[in-house]
């Protein structure tokens, strides 16, 4: 399999996205992307900053900020000006105000161009978020689209929280998960929505090794396909 590939992973919180995206990556020596975490990043910023109610002041810091994520560990790491707020980016305060922030015209706009610049590599990427497939790389080798229940991807929520030592309550996870899907799904910018030519996966009773080997099987088709053409 040589030729490297963009694969973009796109779906709810909670569909299984992070976790099988990082997997596939690793598998395949590719470049991994959380997305979500750059929104989460200015989202923790315009709190800490008291600017929550102010778009100009947000846009700046989307404007302004060098975020830098580094993966390692089988956890991506978040630095804004070189300070680490990898602690920081998934309080309940962030969870509820990102997808307010990542409304805004002006906060998408460099992030994007940040992502679009990532795949600038010598190697393949994996990068997952909610418009990877339709907005940042529409012309990615491989869409997958991941779904999974309300009841399932709130479960895994609080499973993740708890093995944190975080106790949580189920249905605030639920509400929250739920009100996150309404703002994403229906924002008139990049909408959280399956691509046309997008792979739907429903991650609701397969398990993760199964969603993996999906995935990865689907790379590899699709690199095979790209290698035969290129020698005929
Ligand atoms: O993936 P995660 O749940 O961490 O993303 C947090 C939020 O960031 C999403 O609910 C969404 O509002 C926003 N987001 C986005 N576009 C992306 C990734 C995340 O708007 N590509």
């Amino acid at each position: 399999m040589s030729k490297k590939l963009i694969v973009a992973i796109d779906g709810p919180a909670g569909s299984g996205k992070s976790t099988s995206a990082k997997l596939v990556a690793q598998q395949l020596g590719y470049l991994y992307v959380d997305s979500g975490a750059m929104y989460r990043a200015v989202t923790f910023l315009a709190i800490r900053k008291n600017v929550l109610n102010n778009n100009v002041e947000i846009i700046k810091l989307a404007e302004e900020t060098e975020i830098d994520l580094k993966f390692a560990d089988g956890k991506t790491y978040v630095f804004t000006n070189g300070e680490n707020i990898t602690d920081y980016i998934r309080s309940a305060a962030v969870n509820e105000n990102v997808s307010i922030v990542s409304k805004i015209y002006g906060v998408r706009k460099p992030l994007v161009e940040k992502q679009k610049a990532m795949s600038n590599i010598n190697c393949g990427i994996v990068m997952e978020g909610r418009d990877i497939s339709t907005v940042v790389f529409p012309n990615a080798d491989v869409k997958i689209f991941l779904t999974a229940s309300i009841e399932k991807r709130a479960e895994r929520r609080v499973k993740e929280y708890n093995e944190k030592g975080i106790g949580v309550d189920v249905n605030e996870i639920k509400q929250n998960i739920s009100q996150r899907d309404k703002l994403d799904t229906t924002r008139e910018l990049s909408p959280l929505l399956k691509a046309k030519d997008a792979i739907e996966i429903d991650t609701s009773k397969v398990t993760i090794e199964e969603q993996v080997e999906k995935i990865l099987k689907i790379v590899k088709e699709t690199a095979d396909k790209r290698n035969n053409k290129k020698k005929l």
